[in-house]
C-alpha cells in the first residue's frame, strides 16, 4: 500500500498538465538521449505545473531510475515521469511497480519525443487522461 493513500487529498483527481510543463519535459528527454531522462511531477490545483529533478536517479537502467527513499513527501508531488529512449509509451513491470507504490498520475514519454509521444497512468497502471493546458 501506498504511503500516499493514506491521506485523504485530492491528488487523484490531477487531470491537467500545464503545456509549457510538457514541453519542458520533452526537451529534457531529447537531451538526455539516449539516457533515460526522469522527475517528479508537482501539481497546484489539479494541474501539473511542476517538475523536481532527482539528482543521480537520470542515467542508467530504466529499472534503478526512481530511488524510492529519495523521493519527497510533500503535498504537491502527485507522481512521475520518464522517458522511454527505446521502445512505446507504454509501462514496464518495473513502471508498475513504481506506479503501484508512489504517487498518483505517471507520464512516459517516447521517441521521437514530441507533443504526441507521452501517456499518462495512474497506480494501478491504467492508461488515464491529462489535458494539456496553457
Ligand atoms: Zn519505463
Amino acid at each position: 500500500m501506498s504511503l500516499f493513500k493514506l491521506f485523504k487529498d485530492d491528488r487523484a483527481n490531477v487531470d491537467r498538465i500545464k503545456k509549457k510543463t510538457l514541453k519542458m519535459i520533452l526537451e529534457a528527454s531529447k537531451s538526455s538521449y539516449p539516457e533515460e531522462f526522469g522527475a517528479i511531477l508537482r501539481a497546484t490545483k489539479g494541474i501539473i505545473n511542476e517538475l523536481i529533478l532527482l539528482p543521480g536517479t537520470i542515467q542508467g537502467e530504466r529499472s534503478a531510475l526512481f530511488k524510492l527513499h529519495m523521493l519527497p513527501i510533500d503535498f504537491t508531488v502527485v507522481g512521475t515521469v520518464h522517458s522511454h529512449p527505446s521502445g512505446g509509451c507504454y509501462p514496464s513491470d518495473a513502471d508498475l511497480d513504481l506506479f503501484r507504490r508512489y504517487g498518483w498520475v505517471h507520464i512516459i514519454v517516447c521517441r521521437p519525443y514530441s507533443m504526441s509521444n507521452w501517456a499518462a497512468y495512474d497506480a494501478t497502471g491504467e492508461q488515464r487522461e491529462l489535458k494539456v493546458v496553457d
